[in-house]
């Protein structure tokens, strides 16, 4: 059993970007520990929690009270429980990162390379590139494949790529690049085509590098290209079962972008899921979305997630056409990449071919 636990919203930065409200309300330690007990209570071997924020690691009390008592109740049931947060870093320091590698926390940095000046600054609009150089080499140094996550807007995605190979060089292997899709964000033709000139040019990049000892796996195209190498759609959504979402008053919602609207609300952490709403949620999910019906890259595109389609266009079915045009740019890049690592013979691209994937 998989849950997300929404801390808090508040963050000591204010990117450009945000989406957060901000607001102070946080998670109490009870309401965690009911959380905690209710993912074992399923029975399941494997489970996981995702402490997320806002910035997370303002509540490292309640953090490190999750993973200790999460994992002690792993231990007393002979099963296992892994743990994942994205922090911006500020907060993040050695005696809590030997924490994460004693808990099994896998930590991902929010950071936008050589855009981070320009989009992620402190509450009084100071810059944070420099204070977190020795965060980044502390990260590397305990947790060597960490990701580094960065979100490119209309403004900032010319220098996309030089960014991606910042990071790369900077010591991750492994980088993340999400786009800002917030209604209003600004995406035009005219920014669009230079964010497929960029994802072109990460392409290279990554074809390049690819066999080094240190490779650059960038996220985007190995999602896409594993999908299709093991002939296994893009994965479907399973709205509410997959990873429920918990707020910070405990009220459990199907995915991170239901949080707070009562019509969504399947459950309290203190009485467990409501299985009849849970069930409801998400066979409505199930539905096909009408406007991809009949499309080429149907079974490649991120076109299920009910997040995403809600959270743009107010309708879990109804895909926003910056996000339709965004998947018909990235998936021919990543397939011409696979294409040419094929042709290439990529050491490392052949391996992964006859094994089980690229991540
Ligand atoms: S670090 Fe995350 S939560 Fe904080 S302001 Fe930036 S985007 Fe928002
Ligand atoms: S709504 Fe999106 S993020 Fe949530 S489970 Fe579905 S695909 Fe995943
Ligand atoms: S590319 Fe557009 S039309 Fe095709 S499946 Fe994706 S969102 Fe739907």
């Amino acid at each position: 059993m998989n849950l997300t636990l929404h801390l808090t919203a508040d963050c000591n930065l204010r990117c450009r970007y945000c989406y957060e409200t901000h607001c102070k309300n946080h998670m109490t330690w009870d309401t965690a520990r009911q959380a905690v007990d209710l993912v074992f209570s399923y029975g399941h071997e494997t489970n996981g929690l995702s402490l997320f924020g806002g910035e997370p690691l303002l509540e490292r009390g309640i953090d490190e009270e999750i993973c200790r008592y999460a994992k002690a109740e792993a231990r007393r049931r002979g099963v296992s429980v892994r743990f994942k947060m994205t922090t911006n870093g500020t907060l993040l320091d050695e005696s809590f990162l030997k924490f994460a590698n004693e808990h099994d926390l896998e930590i991902a940095l929010s950071h936008d390379g050589l855009l981070q000046d320009r989009q992620r600054l402190t509450r009084d609009g100071r810059p944070t590139r420099e204070k977190l150089e020795p965060v980044v080499d502390l990260l590397l140094r305990y947790q060597p494949n960490a990701v580094a996550l960065q979100t490119v807007t209309p403004e900032t995605v010319g220098g996309m790529a030089e960014s991606v190979a910042w990071l790369h060089d900077r010591g991750f292997a492994r980088v993340n690049s999400v786009i800002d899709y917030r209604p209003g964000a600004g995406w035009d033709d005219g920014s669009l085509a230079v964010l497929r000139e960029q994802y072109e040019a990460v392409a290279d990049l990554m074809e390049a590098r690819f066999d080094d000892k240190r490779p650059l796996l960038f996220l985007p195209f190995l999602t896409k290209i594993s999908a299709y190498l093991n002939d296994r759609p893009c994965l479907e959504c399973k709205l509410g079962m997959r990873q429920p979402s918990v707020a910070e008053d405990g009220s459990i919602y199907p995915c991170n972008q239901f949080l707070y609207l009562p019509e969504y609300r399947m459950g309290h952490v203190s009485a467990g899921v409501d299985r009849a709403k849970q069930h409801a949620i998400y066979t409505a999910s199930l539905a096909p979305e009408p406007d991809c019906e009949g499309c080429a890259i149907l079974d490649r595109c991120r076109h299920h997630c009910a997040c995403l389609n809600f959270s743009l266009t107010g309708d879990m079915h109804r895909v926003a056409p910056v996000q339709c045009e965004h998947e018909r740019i990235l998936i021919p890049i990543a397939d011409a990449l696979a294409e040419r690592l094929y042709e290439k013979k990529s050491a490392r691209f052949l391996l992964n071919y006859r094994e089980d994937g690229l991540e």
